[in-house]
């Protein structure tokens, strides 16, 4: 071989190369710019059920992916409590929450990642039924030094993860993870203390007035009628008298699961004050309100309701309805109008505890004018 020939042999393999590692470059560089980019949308969730639902789908597209799970250390069910209030929560496949550590101790003995091959036991814990998977990348969710999930990325192809494959990428995208999840539940968590009546899991008295303006709006845009109902239990003084207060607790408890088993999801139900609940339900006309309230209060007169130490208690409550209609909303101010509701709600209330208890009464709503 002449002496250029073999010079040009060199500059060919010389441009393959870097033909090659330009290739790289460019494949490195999308690689990086969608870790960004993911890093971003992840930071730009707003509620956990958006996070989670960007974990377990879209960031599935985005990378690839044959399957993606997440497993989450929730030791007292807070994750639990905060999606069953999500009716997305059906949907979050590919989660699974966990009572305790042991499986992710099992699956991190030593709290560092894994890329490579499946075999059966870790496609069992981490992929169930996904037997297409062909390698994954195990990482472990880590906050103040304690493993908190586990993110696990699958794909069908055997060279996708593997053991050569760098760590950083991923590692410090399961770092960010685990803030956003953990900041997410944190915020919920505090919302949720800050709506929720601790005893009995329903809305508490600020959290209802929210949402009576909220739905005062939406009957003023959509013309449906809302019933504001106030529900007192009768006689509530002597059960505590004669059963003591942690049976009395009992029945508020039990009174709250009731009322949300037998109303609907987009009725709104608040314990108003100490025994007595204040429920809303939007687009619901007069006759409609009325029987939906006789029959609740013909289940409550029917349930055995039992104290603490199983002791059966016989329950009855007296309703007080009222109806807001769209041409409500065009004579005064929001306020006058919530004000209103309630008054007209308890008057109903007590003209039934007047005439003998255990009963509904209906009392069409009178604005409340501000003395001048
Ligand atoms: P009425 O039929 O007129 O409503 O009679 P009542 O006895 O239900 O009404 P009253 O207002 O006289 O008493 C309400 C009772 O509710 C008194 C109070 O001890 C009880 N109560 C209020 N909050 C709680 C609570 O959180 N737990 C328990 N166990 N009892 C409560
Ligand atoms: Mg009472
Ligand atoms: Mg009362």
């Amino acid at each position: 071989m002449s002496l250029d020939s073999s010079i040009a042999e060199e500059n060919r393999e010389l441009r393959q190369r870097v033909s090659i590692l330009h290739h790289k470059a460019e494949q490195n560089e999308q690689l990086l710019k969608a870790f960004f980019e993911a890093e971003l949308e992840l930071l730009s969730c707003t509620t956990l059920a958006e996070l989670l639902n960007y974990l377990l789908h879209l960031f599935r597209h985005k990378f690839l992916l044959c399957s993606i799970s997440l497993m989450l250390f929730d030791p007292e069910d807070t994750v639990q409590e905060l999606l069953d209030g999500s009716e997305r929560f059906n949907h979050f496949e590919g989660l699974t929450l966990l009572r305790t550590p042991h499986k992710l101790h099992q699956l991190f003995p030593e709290v560092t990642p894994y890329c490579g091959e499946v075999n059966p036991s870790l496609l069992e814990v981490c992929f169930p039924s996904q037997p297409s998977i062909e390698s994954c990348a195990l990482l472990p969710l880590v906050r103040e030094g304690c493993l908190i999930g586990s993110l696990c990325l699958g794909s069908s192809d055997p060279q996708r993860y593997n053991r050569l494959l760098r760590y950083d990428y991923v590692s410090h995208l399961a770092s960010v993870v685990a803030v956003c999840i953990e900041n997410a539940i944190s915020r919920e968590t505090l919302q949720r203390l800050s709506s929720i009546d601790s005893l009995t899991r329903s809305l508490n008295r600020r959290a209802f007035s929210q949402q009576l303006l909220r739905e005062i709006k939406r009957c003023s845009r959509t013309a449906e009628p809302m019933a504001c109902v106030l529900l007192d239990i009768d006689h509530f003084k002597p059960v505590n008298d004669t059963h003591g207060h942690l049976s009395g607790d009992k029945i508020l408890r039990d009174m709250a699961q009731l009322l949300k088993e037998n109303l609907r999801e987009t009725d709104s139900i608040a314990r108003y004050g100490g025994e007595e609940f204040a429920v809303l339900l939007p687009g619901c006309p007069q006759a409609e309100a009325i029987k939906v309230t006789e029959n609740l209060r013909k289940v409550i007169e029917d349930t055995p309701f039992t104290g603490h130490l199983g002791t059966a208690i016989q329950i009855t409550a007296s309703i007080g309805v009222t109806i807001c209609e769209k041409h409500h909303t065009e004579l005064g101010d929001v306020s006058m109008l919530t004000e209103s509701l309630i008054q007209t709600a308890d008057q109903a209330l007590y003209v039934g505890k007047r005439n003998g208890r255990n009963q509904v009464r209906f009392q069409a709503l009178a604005l409340i004018y501000p003395s001048s």
